[in-house]
């Protein structure tokens, strides 16, 4: 019997689709479609380049598996990447892309994604078309004004942002400088104000370029005497957006040509769009004629997002990526990392990524743990007593029972509970909880810790218990 595309991506299918949640199925597997069989290889179209991404991210291991029940074990999976067109060619494209590690145990290049590649090589030298250059913009179509949450905490940004996307070049935002610190949204909203013109204004000419590479062109452009070439080429362009300015401190040749080609951009009309983790003012080693030119037009704080806003973006997030889960787990996280965008991001990419994995559910405790390895030293200690206090009192006894030698079920739940909570929330040794809680040795408490632990996994009743004191012992 020969194997089709079809027939065999059907068995990875019914195998895949027993091993991870149905929502995650539904997001993640559905759109798949199988393209070609070729000996041991398997050809699967997906809809966007961060769809790839996603499931060499997340589901690599569960794919490698199911291929390798269907085609042994030299099994290869190739992605047909459709990409998403930036700039003005409309004609679909797809890329080609192997899994990069579907093997781990032989060591091997990951792949870097063709699409990269070729931009690389491409920019900034020009692409001679026959009557008109093209260059690409470098934009990521995933950083666009939809999904970027409004919020207090942007609203300037987010709305200077806009104005300047509906008329680059036509406000007095030129140039427009978004400043703020790591993971609050500003190479997000440089790229979608990008996406945004290029949406609206086809025919103008686009680039994004993060100051380190722009930095890099340039002192390549000058080892090849091609500085004319490179000042020439910038000054082309009719939307400039150059990332994380603050790396040019320092750099006085780089900063040098940069101040000319603003000029001239600017002279003609053309729009400048800037980023930069600190206020102008704040910027060190910046040349005080480039700094006044930063001034010129506006500069727009990101802050950190309030709480609301915070709930906002994880449930746009958990919408976007077709994820339920539960509000308490949610409002958990967003109560406990407050600072930044992208770890509060990274705290649900885990969750779903442990929950897809290990088939383990949203929890509490999931989130918990979670968290705990995204801010690590804003974990409050607790005292023994405290968490000897909450615990009892959850259970309606008093502090004396929990310590008690009883063996009764319910006050050895309790007790081993105030253990496996001193132990994870505290630096107490075990030896040290055990004689806090009611005289007991160090074995008592691993062993308590143990138990709470494979209670936690078998038990739903337990596991409630765990993930209310959790939220007792934490807020
Ligand atoms: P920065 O460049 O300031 O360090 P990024 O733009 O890289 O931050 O943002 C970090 C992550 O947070 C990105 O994935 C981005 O999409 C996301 N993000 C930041 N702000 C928002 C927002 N208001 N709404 C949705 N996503 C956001
Ligand atoms: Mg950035």
């Amino acid at each position: 019997m020969t194997k089709t595309a079809d027939s065999v991506w059907n068995e990875c299918l019914s195998f895949i689709k027993d091993n991870i949640k149905p929502q995650a199925y539904k997001t993640w597997f559905e759109p798949i479609k199988p393209i070609k069989i070729a000996g041991e290889a398997l050809t699967i179209q997906v809809p966007s380049k961060f769809f790839y991404e996603w499931l060499e991210e997340h589901y690599i291991k569960l794919l490698r598996v199911a291929l390798m029940k269907q085609l042994g074990n030299d099994a290869k999976l190739i992605y047909d990447v459709r990409m998403e067109n930036t700039y003005s060619s409309n004609r679909p494209q797809t890329v080609k892309i192997p899994s990069s590690n579907r093997n781990p145990l032989k060591s091997q290049n990951v792949t870097v994604p063709l699409e990269t590649k070729n931009r690389e090589l491409r920019n900034p030298f020009v692409i001679p078309g026959l009557q008109k250059v093209k260059i690409e913009s470098q934009l990521n179509p995933n950083y666009n004004f939809n999904n970027f949450v409004e919020g207090d905490s942007n609203r300037l940004a987010r709305s200077a942002g806009m104005a300047v996307a509906n008329k680059p070049g036509g406000t007095s935002f030129n140039p427009l400088l978004i400043y703020g610190g790591v993971g609050l949204g500003k190479t997000h909203i440089a790229h979608a104000i990008g996406v945004e013109i290029k949406d609206k204004y086809p025919d103008k000419t686009v680039l994004y370029i993060s100051s380190e590479k722009f930095t890099q062109q340039f002192i390549d452009s000058v080892k090849s005497n091609t500085r004319n070439d490179f000042i020439h080429f910038y000054q082309m362009i009719d939307v400039l957006i150059i990332d994380d300015v603050q790396f040019l401190s320092g750099k006085t040749g780089t900063q040098d040509v940069f101040f000319h080609i603003f000029n001239h951009l600017h002279q003609n009309g053309k729009q400048v769009i800037l980023t930069s983790d600190k206020a102008p003012v704040d910027m060190q080693d910046i040349e005080q004629r480039l700094l006044s030119r930063f001034k010129w037009g506006l500069s727009a704080e990101l802050q950190a997002p309030d709480y609301e806003t915070r709930i906002s973006i994880l449930q746009n997030k958990l919408f976007r990526d077709g994820v339920e889960m539960p509000e308490e787990i949610v409002d958990y996280i967003a109560k406990n990392i407050k600072s930044n965008v992208r770890e509060l991001e990274g705290v649900l990419i885990s969750m779903i990524a442990q929950s897809s994995f290990n088939r383990r559910e949203y929890t509490l405790e999931l989130a918990r743990q979670i968290v705990d390895k995204f801010v690590k030293n804003t974990k409050k200690e607790v005292s023994i007593d405290y968490i000897q206090k909450v615990v009892s009192k959850y259970f309606d006894m008093d502090v004396a029972t929990l310590q008690s030698k009883t063996r009764k079920r319910h006050i050895v739940q309790a007790r081993q509970l105030a253990m496996y909570f001193a132990k994870r929330m505290t630096k107490s040794s075990l030896a040290s909880i055990g004689s806090q809680i009611g005289h007991r040795d160090h074995a008592t408490v691993l062993h308590a810790c143990k138990t709470v632990d494979n209670l936690t996994e078998t038990d739903k009743l337990f596991r409630k218990y765990v993930d209310d004191l959790t939220k007792k012992l934490t807020f």
